[in-house]
């Protein structure tokens, strides 16, 4: 039988893995120099101290299966806007029509936003089901089912005036070389949006799905700045959601481990690390039988009840803790191109 907890390492050999070559930051390239900040699984999370990044190292991408396993929830019924989508909707300074494509569009509901704006609109995603409910349920027609550079490929010639990433770039194992790709298919003088997880947000506690295989990296508005200075780009608006009442209950009651909602959920659930590990068929298996577990449905309902019993203790907190410069989940970014400048000639 398969052990709750995966082996020491077993991680590292189980998704697609660099050598274990002295860590590099993925993003500037610099050799870390430090001791690792924390270790999972045999894979070390180190803080980049040229550009800011935290990164994890050694291990590489999951396969468009994985993810098509993991976020088997999120893709066959409608989604509300994220942060970032609503922040690049508003954004004063964001363009308001013109050709934008969103790498990673998931079931396309900021695409149909952005085409009911005035956008012409282009999606590529991993998950295929995300795709059909895509064009099914929005009526998008340009909507692929395939990684960006698959898309580059095949259509050669395709530029965009705004190309969007909205919680895409923290899952890259080389965020470099996605973003090149990203600038392959933006026209000149064209706009990258783009939304990450805050590293500096408020949390309590450890929240899996910053790990990997999920996140691969860790983004603070430095480190985004940084990034997207050195690669070409001028920043517009850096702006990291505000703390409200919802996210600070869900700190709060993620703070508060009372065990009931373990003890009625039965066996663990498994993990997107555990998913990692199996096989297709394997991970088939252990959705299906999540999905049949009737404690496991009042479990989700129960978590979700102590989050709500927390609001009154999160509203009372809120002001103080904005005070203190707290801060939610998501970090927005709008950046433009900058136009190449030649060297001015020299006189010999
Ligand atoms: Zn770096």
């Amino acid at each position: 039988m398969r052990p709750c907890v995966p082996e020491a390492s077993s991680l590292a050999t189980a998704v697609r893995t660099k050598s274990n070559a002295q860590a590099s930051c993925p993003a500037c390239y610099l050799a870390a120099t430090a001791e690792s900040l924390e270790v999972f699984h045999g894979i070390s999370l180190y803080g980049c101290t040229s550009c800011d990044l935290h990164f994890w190292h050694p291990v590489g991408k999951p396969d468009a299966a994985w993810y098509e396993m993991a976020y088997q929830g999120r893709d066959h019924r409608p989604m509300p806007l994220e942060p970032g989508h609503r922040f690049f909707l508003a954004d004063p300074l964001a363009p308001k029509c013109g050709r934008l494509l969103d790498i990673g569009c998931g079931v396309g509901n900021f695409l149909a936003a952005a085409r009911d704006i005035g956008f012409e609109t282009t999606g590529v995603e991993f998950d295929r089901a995300a795709v059909s409910f895509a064009q099914q349920h929005y009526g998008l027609q340009r909507v692929f089912a395939m990684r960006p550079e698959i898309f580059r490929a095949m259509e050669p010639g395709a530029q965009f005036d705004v190309v969007t990433f909205f919680e895409v770039l923290e899952h890259q194992d080389e965020p470099t070389r996605f973003l090149n790709t990203a600038k392959e298919l933006l026209a000149p003088n064209g706009f990258v949006a783009l939304s990450v997880p805050n590293r500096d947000r408020w949390q309590k506690g450890v929240e899996p799905l910053d790990y990997p295989p999920n996140h691969l990296t860790r983004w603070s508005p430095a480190a985004l700045r940084n990034f997207l200075e050195s690669n070409g780009f001028e920043i517009l608006s850096l702006r990291q959601e505000s703390l409200n009442v919802r996210r600070a209950a869900q700190v709060l009651s993620a703070g508060l481990r009372t065990g009931l909602v373990s003890r009625v959920a039965g066996e663990r659930p498994p993990t997107l690390t555990d998913l990692a590990e199996m096989s297709s068929d394997e991970m088939q298996d252990a959705m299906k039988r999540l999905s049949e577990r009737r404690g496991h449905r009042v479990a989700a309902w129960l978590a979700h009840s102590k989050s709500l019993a927390m609001i009154p203790s999160a509203a009372l907190l809120l002001p103080y803790l904005r005070w203190q410069g707290e801060t939610g989940l998501y970090l927005y970014c709008l950046a433009r191109r900058k136009q190449h400048v030649s060297s001015p000639a020299r006189w010999h």
